[in-house]
This record gives C-alpha cells, sequence and structure tokens, in this order.
C-alpha cells in the first residue's frame, strides 16, 4: 500500500474506532416494541349491533337538545381485532380514519369508502391521541416516544415536543390544535407506567401538566399544572373554553374522575375560571371527548357498569343530554365524513360508528 494510502486508512480506522467507542458508551432504546396482533376468536361479529331496530335503542335521547340518533341509522360495528383502540382523527381529504392499537405499537387506518382496514404505522412508538392540523396533517402524542409528533405532508416525521425544563415529556396522552397553530397536549404519564402502552420509565416531570407548544418557535409553556393525570382534551367550536378530562381515578378511589373547563386565550396560552364541568362518571371514567358545531361535549364513558358503556353527550351548560351504548369500554372518539356527521367510536378491541344529526366542530 502507498504509503499516504496507508495513513488514510489508519486515520479511518482509529475514527471508525472512535466512534464504535462513542457509540458503546451510549445504550440506546429500542424504537419501540413490536405487539402481536389480537384474532378475536370467534371474530365480534362486524355490521349493526344485536337488538338493533330503529329507532335504534343504543341511542338514548335525554333531551330534546340531542342530536345523537339520524333516525333511519343504528350504531355499527365496522372493525374488530385490536387490544386497545383509542385516539381517532379523520382526515377529510382521503376520506379515512386513523387510530391507534396501543399496545399492538400501531396505528391503524380505516377508509371510509369500503372499511378497509390496513396498518399505517408500525412501530408507532405506542402512540396513543391523534388529531388533524389546519394544513391538514397528522398530530399524535407518543408514549414511546414520551413525545408529541407531527407528520408532513411528505411523510417525514417531526418533533413538536419532547422536553420540558430540559427533563423529558412523561408520556403525552391526548392533543388539540387551535386555529392560530398552537399545540395543546395533556402529559400524564399512563405510558411510561409500564412495558404494555409503552415503555416504562421514570418520571421527569414533577406534575401531571397541560403544555401549550407553538410550532412556529418551538416555545412550550405549562397552561394548567393541578391535574392528577390529565387526559382528554378539546376546545369549544369559538375556541373560547377548554375542555380538559382529569383521569385521576386510575390513581386511587379519592381522585377526581371528571370533566373541566377553563376560559381559554389561545393566543396568550392562558386559562382562567376553571371548574368542575361534568363529574358523574365514577367508578368508571371518561378519557376523551370531542365538540359538535353546537358547542356540546361528546365524551368516552366505560369501566365500570357495562350498561353505561359508550359515549355521553353534554350541552354547553353541563347537562346530560343523551348517550350512546356500546358493548365495550369507550376510550375515545371523533365526527368523520364529509359532512362531519359520521361518529368514530374507538372501544376497547373494536371501532364502532354511527351516523348522527349533529356535525363535528370544524375546529377538532
Ligand atoms: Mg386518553
Amino acid at each position: 500500500m502507498h504509503r499516504r494510502a496507508f495513513l488514510t486508512a489508519t486515520a479511518a480506522a482509529a475514527a471508525t474506532a472512535a466512534t464504535l467507542t462513542s457509540a458503546n458508551a451510549v445504550t440506546e432504546r429500542p424504537n419501540g416494541e413490536t405487539g402481536v396482533p389480537l384474532t378475536p376468536r370467534p371474530p365480534l361479529p362486524l355490521g349493526p349491533l344485536p337488538g338493533s331496530r330503529y329507532p335504534d335503542p343504543h341511542i338514548e335521547s335525554l333531551d330534546k337538545r340531542f342530536k345523537g340518533s339520524a333516525g333511519t341509522g343504528a350504531v355499527e360495528r365496522i372493525a374488530t381485532g385490536f387490544r386497545w383502540a383509542e385516539g381517532p382523527v379523520y382526515f377529510p381529504a382521503g376520506r379515512f380514519l386513523l387510530f391507534s392499537d396501543i399496545p399492538n405499537n400501531r396505528i391503524m387506518r380505516l377508509s371510509e369508502d369500503d372499511n378497509h382496514l390496513s396498518v399505517f404505522r408500525q412501530p408507532s412508538m405506542n402512540s396513543n391521541g391523534n388529531t388533524i392540523d389546519r394544513e391538514g396533517r397528522l398530530v399524535t402524542c407518543e408514549h414511546g416516544g414520551r413525545r408529541v409528533t407531527r407528520t408532513e405532508l411528505d411523510g417525514s416525521i417531526t418533533i413538536i415536543a419532547d422536553k420540558y425544563n430540559g427533563k423529558k415529556l412523561n408520556a403525552p396522552n391526548d392533543v388539540a390544535v387551535a386555529a392560530n397553530g398552537t399545540i395543546w397536549f395533556t402529559d400524564p404519564g399512563y405510558g411510561i407506567k409500564g412495558d404494555y402502552e409503552g415503555l416504562m420509565e421514570p418520571f421527569e416531570q414533577e406534575k401531571k401538566n397541560v403544555f401549550r407548544v407553538d410550532p412556529k418557535t418551538g416555545d412550550i409553556k405549562v397552561v394548567v399544572d393541578d391535574f392528577v393525570m390529565p387526559n382528554g382534551i378539546a376546545f369549544s367550536p369559538d375556541e373560547k373554553k377548554l375542555y380538559v378530562i382529569d383521569t385521576g381515578l386510575t390513581e386511587g378511589p379519592d381522585n377526581p374522575a371528571h370533566i373541566r373547563v377553563f376560559d381559554v386565550d389561545i393566543d396568550a396560552g392562558t386559562v382562567s375560571n376553571g371548574k368542575v364541568f361534568a363529574d358523574n362518571f365514577s367508578p368508571g371514567f371518561t378519557d376523551g371527548m370531542r365538540c359538535d358545531t353546537d358547542g356540546n361535549v361528546w365524551c368516552s364513558m366505560g369501566w365500570a357498569d357495562p350498561k353505561e358503556d359508550g359515549v355521553r353527550c353534554y350541552a354547553p351548560d353541563g347537562t346530560l343530554i343523551g348517550k350512546i351504548h356500546v358493548p365495550e369500554t369507550v376510550a375515545n372518539l371523533t365526527f368523520g365524513g364529509m359532512r362531519r356527521n359520521r361518529l368514530y367510536i374507538c372501544g376497547s378491541t373494536s371501532l364502532y360508528a354511527c351516523y348522527t344529526s349533529a356535525r363535528g366542530a370544524l375546529k377538532p
């Protein structure tokens, strides 16, 4: 070997060794664990639920303001075989629904035209809550990644937030995007409490915060810090109210299972006048919610009395005006369809849907 080439090769080998030494000094986590899909035996039947007859008794009106039923329709099971479905979000441009199957470490995609089901992303870093921003981009909370990400229109992934005050987030759970582009999310940390819905790791944030991020500047701030376990999050249609669920009940019977409401200033990133909006969930609880264009709050219900499993709808004044009964614990829901009048419901191992007379708020 020519002397110069020998010296170059030696230098390169030294650099490689240095790189390896450096790399060996850091232990990287796996890039998300991959679960084993649930194959129900026998499969839960798809189609209208047993006992459906128009008007569907699964849709229970308690007040004339409730627009749960379109009349000539019924609650249907449209997909099944998940371990824990959560975080549904609808993409009108493609007429498909995405939702997380958290323990299976995947995001599923259901095409609305023929209910075709496929895997959108795996591993998903044990994704949980999803939403869509005004530019049509997917925004996702990841348990495994302990971060909030945005999937760009070219498919690349941008990290929106993964730390606060130099410390890792706990495990972001659910997210909403305001009209000014700011991203608001909850960080209770369920995803690092075990190895099933994420990866068990120590908490670094002292509190279970609700955060607001300005993606233009990267600025992240705490909006509220006094929740036991902040979970579902949604704006009212006029974005003057912010609803946040507390699922603190999972941490002990003396903790809350309720929805709080705040006056919110989306530009200042501040909330005020917080109070309990709905609180009769215990011993079960609600996990996720969406508003319709009338300002009604549609939320999930489950974990306790099976007769209460499903969806509840609350008027803006906090009155319970209707229920939708589903034969599994429900975690989350969203409005979809080209008229935003199709309610998609993530219920444990299955995805349910029904047409309503309501329309989802344009600001999810
Ligand atoms: Mg949640």
